[in-house]
């Protein structure tokens, strides 16, 4: 142990190191991926940095990720040559957590039921390497500052010391790892391997396993005489020659590191497009329920992939601007940032998309993205294969149901939020309905709409089964008229905006004007009803009078007596329910 400064760790990371190491001790393998990851970052970093700071690189114009394995001393090394660590940075990044929401996360994963797939997507980072270290050493340097190492046993503090053998990294970072009893396995050549291949195959930087190797190689054998005499070069040739065995280093390359993204689609399983997905989203076991590889020409050249999350994260709807990070923008290759939300309109927050530009400028800085105008084009594109995509999932009808569930609300927050496209978004829609228990779309909902029926009917509520049973929708039910059954809270808000669809237009049913095109039988009796039921309905009147606005009597109904209606101009109770729902 070198002697240094001593640093305890935040009270937060002690915590989030004891959750880690208690949730995650079946799959220590991970650290493998976690550290690897750090490493592929700090190479982004450093390469993003050189494009506007060309003598950034000159410190170490090597960009890769070499891990090695000193079985006798049972430690195994990762060195990047990335962008390093000053000595603050050693401090702050691996002795405090700047992770948004980590105080959330950590109170969750102290429960009872420690949530699995929540420590995947919260991406458990650095301190996953005391999984199978019982010491650790960072070794780090950065250019604006001299060659420090850290130094922790995971218990409660750390070290910083200046490098008493000076600046050797020449920049970038090597993390020692002194394996627990337990952990052996990793100083297996073939097991690292085996990590590699299966974490960290998509990582754009070449990774290699050094290890030392030794060979025979037959040395001359030189004469100590000078003796240039043919008999003598003769002699000699007769020797038999001295082996000696040389030790060398061997880097082996471990990953392909071509960008999946520059690859012909053709060439790429859909096992690798599923693996790919965990790389770009660093959520270990997510999977996407959709993707799309292409290429764009023209105005704007770039490739990119998209993804449609198998599930919708929880917190779709509430995430901030700047928090999304749901497009990783490269140009030619080189990473340059995850932080622009202009790519996509908000509702379409929940896709994962890359995309590698060959004409934006390369000296792009994060915030000049919002300005560039290949950065709007290639929004554009994007929105238009979006379309595309879901179009193609539409036609098979389970899978489509599938993205209803999970992200139908977003559709409808952009049939609001893009009105040039609220036409389009309309045919993708689907809705629960009286007719069966699969979904429907529009289209399909006015085909069969009954002969002289004039409008598209739904109902609102919290649940199908609760609008099922409404008095409105039993009565239509009754005259053998289909109805949309509508319980998402954005719904009446959605239908209210679209008006129509096809030519016909949308009414409530539980709304007082419906027109359900039929013959007006017995306009006599309806006449007759109400002067016999007048008492009733001015005891009601009365009675409600602070309530509700008239009485009537109504041939809607079907076995319930009685049910209240909006005016065509009010609010609905369901819309009621929303308002104030939204006012708390
Ligand atoms: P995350 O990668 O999600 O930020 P980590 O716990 O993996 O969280 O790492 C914490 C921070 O430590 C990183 O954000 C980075 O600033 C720093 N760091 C870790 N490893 C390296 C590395 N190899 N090179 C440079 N910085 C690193
Ligand atoms: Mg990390």
């Amino acid at each position: 142990v070198i002697p240094g400064e001593k640093f305890q760790f935040q009270t937060e990371v002690s915590r989030l190191m004891n959750i880690v190491i208690n949730s995650l001790y079946k799959t220590p393998e991970i650290f493998l991926r976690e550290l690897i990851s750090n490493g592929s970052d700090a190479l982004d970093k450093i390469r993003f940095q050189s494009l506007t700071d060309s003598s950034a690189m000159e410190s170490n114009p090597n960009l890769n990720v070499t891990i090695a394995v000193n079985k006798k001393a049972r430690v195994i090394t990762i060195t990047d040559t990335g962008i390093g660590m000053t000595k603050e940075d050693l401090q702050k990044n691996l002795g405090t957590i700047a992770k948004s929401g980590t105080s959330e996360f950590i109170e969750t994963m102290s429960g009872d039921k420690a949530d699995m797939d929540l420590i995947g997507k919260f991406g458990v980072g650095f301190y996953s390497v005391f999984l199978v270290a019982d010491k650790v050493r960072v070794t780090s340097k950065n250019n604006n500052d001299d060659q420090y190492i850290w130094e922790s046993t995971a218990v409660d503090d750390f070290t910083i010391a200046k490098d008493p053998s000076g600046n050797t990294l020449g920049r970038g970072t090597q993390i020692a790892i002194h394996l627990k009893e337990d952990q052996d396995q990793y100083l297996q050549d073939a097991r690292i391997k085996e990590l590699v291949g299966k974490y960290s195959e998509f990582i754009n930087f070449p990774i290699y396993l050094r290890s030392e190797k030794t060979k025979t190689v037959e040395q001359e054998v030189t004469s100590d005489k000078e003796d240039d005499s043919e008999e003598a070069v003769v002699e000699e040739a007769k020797e038999k020659p001295e082996t000696v065995t040389v030790s060398y280093l061997d880097d082996e390359l471990m990953n392909s590191n071509k960008p999946i993204w520059v690859r012909d689609p053709k060439t790429i399983t859909h096992e690798e497009y599923d693996q790919f997905y965990t790389v770009l989203t660093r959520e270990a076991n997510a999977k996407p329920m959709a993707y799309s590889h292409f290429k764009a020409e023209g105005d704007t050249e770039f490739k990119a992939i998209m993804y449609i999350p198998e599930k919708a994260p929880k917190n779709l709807f509430q995430r901030t601007e700047t928090g999304e990070k749901n497009v990783k923008l490269y140009v030619k290759r080189v990473f340059i940032t995850d932080e622009s939300t202009d790519f996509l309109p908000k509702w379409l927050a929940f896709l994962r998309v890359l995309v590698d530009a060959e004409d934006a400028p390369l000296n792009v800085s994060r915030e000049t993205v919002q300005n560039n105008k290949s950065i709007k084009s290639i929004s554009k594109h994007l929105v238009k294969k979006v379309f595309d995509l879901l179009k193609t999932m539409s036609q098979d009808e389970e899978k489509y149901a599938g993205f209803i569930k999970e992200f139908g609300t977003s559709l409808k927050l952009g049939s609001l939020e893009d009105k040039s496209n609220s036409k389009k978004i309309s045919r993708l829609l689907r809705y629960h309905t009286s007719e069966s228990d699969k979904y429907t779309s529009l289209e399909s909902y006015v085909s069969r709409m009954k002969k002289g029926q004039k409008d598209i009917f739904y109902a609102t509520g919290s649940s199908v089964d609760e609008i099922k049973q409404s008095p409105f929708v039993e009565s239509l039910l009754a005259r053998n008229f289909e109805v949309l059954l509508m319980d998402d809270p954005i719904d009446e808000i959605v239908i209210s905006e679209l008006r129509g669809f096809e030519g016909k237009a949308f009414k409530n049913v539980a709304k007082a004007s419906l027109d359900l095109g039929e013959e007006e039988e017995g306009a006599e009796t309806q006449k007759e009803l109400e002067t016999r039921f007048a008492p009733l309905l001015d005891w009601i009147h009365a009675t409600l009078i602070n309530d509700i606005e008239k009485v009537q009597v109504s041939k809607r109904l079907t076995t319930s007596p009685a049910a209240l209606v909006a005016n065509d101009f009010g609010w609905t109770a369901n819309m009621e329910r929303i308002m104030e729902g939204q006012a708390k």
